[in-house]
């Protein structure tokens, strides 16, 4: 009988999402118990912990090397996933999923092997031939690179008997859009072991940031319009547009908040940057130029496809609930 091909555990590395990464972890036939009772692979539940850290912090350094330490980065990845879901905060799922995604995108930047990108692209089902991909495919991968680039929007690009133009780096950033999908598929977390339960817990306490933390009095969170609300959400994912941003600044400007409670309110950005964030806003409110920006319009907010839902005002600062 024909031995089965030897397995790239470093592909497997770099790429963990693949099919072959699970089959592989399936085909040692460890239940989470058993992997916590493992001699060696019991350190992946620690490497799964400090994946979803680093996730939290922008940047996956997956380690590389010997088969065993690509064989515990493979692991480390299903105990990350399955520690962030099992906080139940679709925010964390969102950063950890954008983390990997950039992970991997870089090894894929990098790859010298054009057979590996086909490999991940085949197994994403990701399509493109002659440099166009279907329309329908080409929406589902941009709706997120749409809200901070216009170029994304289907408007925007030529289309051709239902496909769409790609050029070479694009495909690349797609693949990216569609790893994140892939990372964000949710995860069944019933009946994991305690020792995973305390450290998402531990997850769940670090990362999870409290209720709108700014004078209340002044900004009921029943107050804030459907539009505003999806954007405070794009903030703590770290994924907010130029425009979102200005929207948020200007909205809550509008509603009297200071610059105090402003950069509170931009603190829940994982990436904020206290310096540059109170100096933009500073430049927002009129304290360092001659102009003091005010809100968009419904209408404006809606040129940018930025609305929520049909609230009936014509303003967002005129939304009472
Ligand atoms: S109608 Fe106006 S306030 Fe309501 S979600 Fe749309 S843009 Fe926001």
């Amino acid at each position: 009988m024909e031995s089965p091909p030897p397995v790239d555990m470093e592909k497997l590395a770099k790429y963990p999402f693949l099919k072959k990464a699970r089959e592989y972890v399936s085909s040692l036939k460890l239940n989470l118990a058993g992997i916590a009772g493992h001699p060696l692979y019991s350190a992946s539940i620690n490497m799964g912990k400090d994946r979803v850290d680093q996730a939290m912090r922008g940047r996956i350094d997956a380690k590389l090397g010997d088969k065993l330490s690509c064989e515990l980065s493979v692991m480390s990845y299903v105990i990350a996933r399955i520690l962030v879901n099992h906080t139940g905060a679709r925010q964390l799922v969102w950063r950890y999923a954008s983390a990997e995604a950039e992970n991997s995108y870089l090894f894929l930047r990098d790859e010298k092997n054009r057979e590996t990108v086909q490999e991940v692209m085949e197994d994403l089902g990701v399509k493109v031939a002659e440099g166009r991909m279907h329309f329908k495919d080409f929406l589902t991968l941009s709706v997120n690179l749409a809200k901070q680039d216009p170029k994304w929007k289907l408007v925007n690009r030529r289309m051709d008997k239902g496909y769409v133009s790609v050029e070479e780096p694009e495909v690349l950033i797609l693949v990216r859009e569609s790893i994140r999908l892939k990372v964000l598929e949710p995860v069944d977390t019933k009946n994991i072991p305690d020792e995973l339960k305390a450290l998402s817990r531990e997850i769940a306490a670090a990362y999870i940031k409290k209720p709108l933390d700014v004078k209340l009095d002044q900004v009921k969170e029943e107050t804030i319009p459907p539009c505003v609300k999806a954007m405070l959400a794009s903030l703590e994912a770290g994924i907010i547009s130029h425009n979102e941003r200005f929207i948020l600044a200007t909205y809550f400007i509008g509603r009297g908040l200071d610059l105090e409670c402003l950069v509170k309110v931009f603190s829940r950005f994982p990436n904020f940057n206290e310096e540059k964030t109170r100096y933009q806003l500073a430049f927002l409110i009129g304290e360092k130029s001659a102009t003091k920006y005010s809100c968009p319009t419904c209408a404006k907010v809606k040129s940018y496809g930025l609305c929520k839902a049909e609230c009936g005002i014509k303003h967002p600062l005129n939304y009472r609930g």
